[in-house]
């Protein structure tokens, strides 16, 4: 009976460690940028941070959503929402059935109402582990749905990306989600809604291209990558070799296309700041 009952509890723990992105105690993870081992409780406490070099670890939708939201706060939207394999693109099909089980997600983005230190906002979260957080036709409807449900609720729209651009195996309907969603974004915008994008690692091709550099207030994590094409693919177009950095979120906040980068503990006390300070403005008339 006890050891039912224990192995009950490390079942729990276990899935209340994955929910909050944190790693089991006693483990040692090495950083993929400095090659630096050090324990699990330190990435945890630092929230997938590298102790000795500050590379920020992507981490799942949901687990940015524990970490940003007010508990207890958090509203899913469009649970179920899911892409279909609309050109039966080989192995596609089994491939998003093998993922729904591994990371419990629809499809690559979470989006949801929540409210951070009381500020009530609508948020969309991409994630890389799911097909590289590509947008295909799901994705691209959450987006433009939330962004609907932020207009409609007059609240302001906050989306986290992290994508490597727009899905393949969707082939054109995937590209369309570039047009829909920056329409969707336009006319939230043109109707005083306030639009935060915040650009994680890595935000790359369709979705830098469309969404994701749309925001009235641009922000992103240390580090980030933040491209349409890779630096291979320019260089072999321009015929240029390209500046260190290239493409990094410091780089990108030097020439003007990002307003402040934000470290990961960051995150909530700047949001908060920010919804605080356009609290007056509720966001646009009813879409
Ligand atoms: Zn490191």
């Amino acid at each position: 009976m006890n050891r039912l009952f224990e192995q009950r509890r490390a079942r729990m723990l276990t899935y209340q460690a994955m929910r909050e992105g944190r790693l089991p105690a006693g483990r040692q993870l090495q950083c993929p940028k400095c090659g630096g081992e050090s324990a699990a409780q330190r990435w945890n406490a630092l929230r997938m941070v590298c102790p000795l070099c500050g590379y920020h670890r992507p981490v799942g939708a949901y687990t940015r959503l524990w970490q940003i939201l007010d508990p207890g706060s958090f509203r899913e939207l469009d649970a179920g929402l899911g892409s279909t394999d609309p050109l039966h693109f080989p192995g596609y099909g089994a491939k998003l059935k093998e993922l729904r089980k591994k990371t419990g997600m629809g499809d690559a983005a979470v989006s949801a109402l929540g409210s951070i230190e009381g500020h009530r906002a609508v948020f969309v979260v991409l994630d890389s582990r799911f097909l590289m957080g590509s947008m295909g036709t799901a994705v691209g409807e959450k987006v433009t749905r939330a962004t609907q449900q932020a207009g409609r609720r007059r609240l302001p729209l906050i989306i986290f990306a992290a994508s490597g651009g727009a899905r393949m195996q969707e082939g054109i309907f995937s590209l369309m989600q570039m047009a829909k969603t920056a329409a969707a974004i336009d006319r939230f915008q043109k109707r005083g809604g306030l639009y935060i994008s915040c650009l994680t690692h890595p935000t790359t091709g369709g979705v830098t291209a469309s969404f994701a550099s749309l925001g009235d207030i641009m922000l992103a994590e240390p580090g980030a990558l933040i491209g349409f094409a890779g630096p291979r693919v320019i260089e072999q177009t321009i015929g240029e070799k390209l500046p260190e950095g290239f493409q990094s979120a410091e780089a990108l906040l030097q020439n003007g296309f990002l307003d402040q980068i934000v470290p990961r503990d960051r995150w909530r006390a700047v949001l908060s700041q920010v919804l605080l300070l356009h609290e007056g403005k509720k966001g646009g008339a009813a879409l």
